[in-house]
């Protein structure tokens, strides 16, 4: 992975912050006020072959594609993860985040747990995986019915997948309730920036503490 310019000599491994939550529990909100206030950091936008809601706005939300083109990106690898989640098809496409690391920007991941597990195979030392849990069974009912988005029939649906998505907190670095946005969102920011001063991502380190060992 390409690696970005911190500061003097050093540079920085770009790192993938991957963000996953049962529906409803404020992902996407924080997600939202962190890429307003980090410059380095840019979202990968899925392919999914989920129809756009309403105020969806393709290439901004998703890439909404059919299912012959998902499969078709699938079969040439064009997809660096793909899961299926609520009966539709996402996936990462390989090019864009490719391309943001090679940047020295890191990027950002709204996945589900089936996603972050694939990521996790191919770049373990690259990613950073945090758990949105909402604060109470009643609030996730709240917020995803006051969203109005999904048809009834599918929110129920939701409600329960919500109970199996949760099973698998613990397989993410992070977990953050979320009791209010704010803090919330000032948590994930600075995990962010935490790791992004973690001792592996640094290149050229040795090489610096050389040179003052030298006196250089
Ligand atoms: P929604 O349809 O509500 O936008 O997303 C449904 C679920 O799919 C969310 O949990 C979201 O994080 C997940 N998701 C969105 N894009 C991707 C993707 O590219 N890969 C995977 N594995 N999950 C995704």
């Amino acid at each position: 992975m390409a690696p970005s310019q911190v500061f003097g000599d050093l540079q920085r491994r770009g790192l993938m912050l991957v963000l996953s939550s049962p529906s409803g529990a404020g992902k996407t909100t924080i997600s939202r006020r962190l890429l307003e206030s980090e410059d380095v950091l840019n979202l990968s936008v899925s392919v999914t072959t989920r129809p756009p809601r309403e105020g969806e706005v393709a290439g901004r939300d998703y890439h909404f594609i059919d299912t012959i083109d998902f499969n078709l990106m699938v079969n040439r690898d064009q997809l660096l993860e793909h899961a299926k989640v609520f009966g539709n098809y996402y996936g990462t496409p390989r090019k864009a985040v490719e391309d943001t690391l090679a940047q020295g920007h890191d990027v950002l991941f709204d996945i589900d747990w089936q996603g972050t597990q694939q990521l996790a195979e191919k770049a373990r030392d690259d990613l950073v995986s945090v758990f949105i849990l909402p604060p109470d069974w009643h609030e996730l009912e709240r917020r995803l019915f006051s969203r109005a988005l999904d048809t009834p029939a599918e929110m129920n649906r939701r409600m329960a997948k919500a109970t199996d998505e949760m099973s698998h907190w613990a397989e993410y670095d992070y977990v953050i309730i979320n009791r209010d946005l704010e803090s919330s969102t000032e948590a994930v920011r600075a995990i962010l920036h935490s790791e992004r001063l973690k001792r592996r991502r640094l290149v050229g380190l040795a090489d610096f503490v050389k040179g003052l060992q030298a006196g250089a």
